[in-house]
């Protein structure tokens, strides 16, 4: 809870202050608040859909509890917040409790796959389990260098071959380490160019299609890593993956850079997958297993 808090800093003072001096200065719900609660909600990229359902939402909620004074309505707000980004939802990460477990990451270039995998990969051997990382964007200069740096950090070895080759023959390598290894959790990065994208799309559909082959279950996982400093875009991107990539939940990187925190509520509503990670900072603890209620409650601490 305490690294929620640190981390949404921004978000808090962007966000909820405001809504706070919202109340104070207007004392009273009526057409003049509600005008000014969109504005401060669009303004922290709660996004335009969801705002205007959360507005809904709330006008029929403060009519059947018959409140007037606008200091009694941040729980009714909580409480539609973790609504909309269904807090009874299972976020969990889903694993073998026995044998190998395979995640695979996806998500275009800069949004903080690599970092995500590494902070992954601390927290998993920190739990004392056995885990190994493939080295799947062979694309990008400086990839495979930079998830071998995660790698020594954590104390984790990397499955990679030379930049360019095919990385779904890097994959069909790193799941024979795995099995060889007796390792829990590969954590496989992939590429996430965006020029040529029905290509990449392609090339990670053979990657599926080689785990999928070669470990039965996998991939457990597949997280869209998105990073919220980009607002409304990360919500177009997720929709860009989402419908190809077999996506089995969302990662949030950088939250703890941004102000627009709301844009995980616009994703969460918007999208049919839920939050599965956030990340709160570049260290290696700086992951955070997302939780609702949590996470809204950590805004209006
Ligand atoms: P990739 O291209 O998707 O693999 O992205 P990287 O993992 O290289 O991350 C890109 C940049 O974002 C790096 O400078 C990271 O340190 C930074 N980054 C990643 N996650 C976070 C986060 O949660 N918070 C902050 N502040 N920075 C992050």
């Amino acid at each position: 809870t305490n690294k929620f808090k640190e981390g949404l800093t921004k978000t808090r003072t962007a966000f909820v202050e405001r809504v706070e001096e919202l109340i104070t200065r207007r004392k009273k719900i009526d057409e003049a608040f509600y005008e000014e609660l969109e504005e401060i909600l669009i303004g922290a990229d709660v996004g335009v859909n969801t705002v205007m359902q959360l507005i809904d939402e709330l006008r029929v909620e403060v009519k059947k509890r018959k409140i007037e004074d606008a200091a009694e309505l941040q729980p009714v707000l909580s409480e539609k917040l973790i609504g909309l980004l269904r807090g009874d939802e299972d976020n969990k990460i889903h694993l073998e409790s026995s044998g190998l477990s395979v995640v695979l990451f996806v998500g275009v270039n800069g949004v903080g796959k690599t970092t995500t995998i590494g902070k992954l990969a601390h927290k998993y051997k920190s739990e004392g389990k056995r885990v190994l990382l493939a080295a799947g964007d062979t694309f990008r200069a400086g990839a495979i260098e930079q998830l071998e740096v995660w790698g020594q950090r954590v104390g984790v070895d990397v499955i990679k071959q030379s930049s360019g080759s095919d990385p779904a023959a890097v994959m069909f390598d790193a799941v024979q380490a795995a099995k060889q290894r007796g390792v829990d959790i590969l954590l496989c990065d992939t590429a996430g160019r965006l020029q040529n994208k029905s290509n990449l799309m392609e090339e990670l559909n053979k990657i599926y299609r080689v785990i999928q082959r070669e470990v039965p279950g996998a991939p457990h996982e597949v997280l869209l890593v998105l990073d919220a400093t980009t607002g409304q875009n990360a919500l177009s991107q997720a929709k860009l993956f989402g419908e190809k990539s077999g996506v089995t939940g969302l990662v949030l990187t950088k939250l703890d850079g941004t102000a627009k925190g709301g844009i995980v509520i616009a994703i969460r509503n918007e999208l049919q997958l839920p939050v599965k990670l956030v990340g709160l900072g570049e260290k290696m603890d700086d992951l955070q297993e997302f939780d609702s209620e949590q996470f809204v409650h950590a805004l209006f601490a």
